[in-house]
């Protein structure tokens, strides 16, 4: 199988959704009515009952399956076809999650995928129940999803992001045409995504990873830098380096692998790369420090 290339409106949810629903049934979503978190599903990859590194704490991690991206380095393949995965209803995860709730209790539930943001209403009751039972709760996205002009989208989103303690988004190039080169999709979703968030008051973690060659120019990191140094709700930046682990799940699905000519970026570079983002974000907030 050779690379797959995105198709234009896998950004529609998979699953069960508003769009779907009998015309009465919508109406009510759409007045805000309780949903049935029985009833409703989502299309989910796989769990991590013990995930250490998707948040604060020790969480109970949810696989989505689906994602409209192509990233050249992406891990997780296996996560793409939005018609893949298991259907599990909201109520079956959080029983889960309950089975072993004694590790969570300075961590909570991550969901990621894949892309969390394409199942917009079972993500919404997922995290609404969730903050029902007290679980603190962050979202991993790449924010591709973010629609301002789709008003069905914008009705899940705000009320999601009354139940989400943390968005960590992955901004994955600050020039869209590499952007655009790197996973096969503009940044312009995701950039308004992270100013939506940061105009709503939800917290962020941004992480990005250095790819020789893709996001490794001094200029471009210090430019997503004083673009991270406008947001005044980032908590975080975690800057990675590139590694071609997926490679091995390439392998297996009997896909090429795009970044077959990159090694591992050493670690040190991911740490030059991410002095010259924090050089941009200074350089950001001290302009604003000025004009105040
Ligand atoms: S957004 Fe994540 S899951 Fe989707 S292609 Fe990129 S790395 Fe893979």
């Amino acid at each position: 199988m050779s690379f797959q290339e995105p198709s234009t409106n896998q950004c529609e949810e998979p699953g069960r959704h508003s769009a779907g629903m009998p015309a009465e049934e919508r109406l009510a979503v759409e007045r805000g009515q309780e949903t049935d978190p029985g009833a409703v599903t989502g299309r989910i990859h796989s769990l991590e009952t013990y995930g250490t590194v998707d948040g604060p704490g020790v969480r109970f991690v949810i696989f989505t399956q689906g994602c409209p991206m192509r990233c050249l380095y992406c891990h997780n393949p296996d996560t793409w076809d939005p018609k893949g995965g298991t259907v599990m209803s909201v109520e079956e995860l959080l029983a889960q999650y309950e089975s072993n709730k004694s590790y969570y209790r300075k961590g909570g539930i991550t969901v990621t995928g894949g892309e969390p943001m394409l199942q917009m209403e079972f993500l919404t009751v997922l995290l609404e129940e969730a903050k029902k039972r007290g679980i603190h709760t962050c979202i991993d996205t790449a924010g591709i999803c973010f629609r301002e002009g789709d008003s069905k989208f914008m009705y899940w989103l705000n009320r999601l992001i009354r139940v989400t303690d943390l968005v960590m988004l992955d901004i994955k190039h600050i020039e869209d045409a590499d952007h655009r080169r790197l996973t096969k999709h503009s940044n312009g979703p995701v950039l308004a995504f992270a100013r939506f968030l940061d105009q709503n008051d939800v917290h962020m973690w941004i992480r990005h990873v250095i790819v020789e060659g893709y996001t490794t120019d001094q200029k471009e990191q210090q430019a997503l830098g004083y673009f991270i140094g406008g947001l005044k709700n980032v908590k975080a930046l975690d800057v990675l380096p590139y590694h071609s682990m997926g490679k091995a799940k390439y392998d297996a699905m009997g896909m090429s692998y795009p970044l077959e000519h990159l090694y591992d970026l050493p670690n040190e570079k991911a740490v030059a790369a991410k002095q010259e983002i924090l050089k941009g974000i200074r350089k950001k907030r001290a302009e604003m420090l000025k004009n105040s």
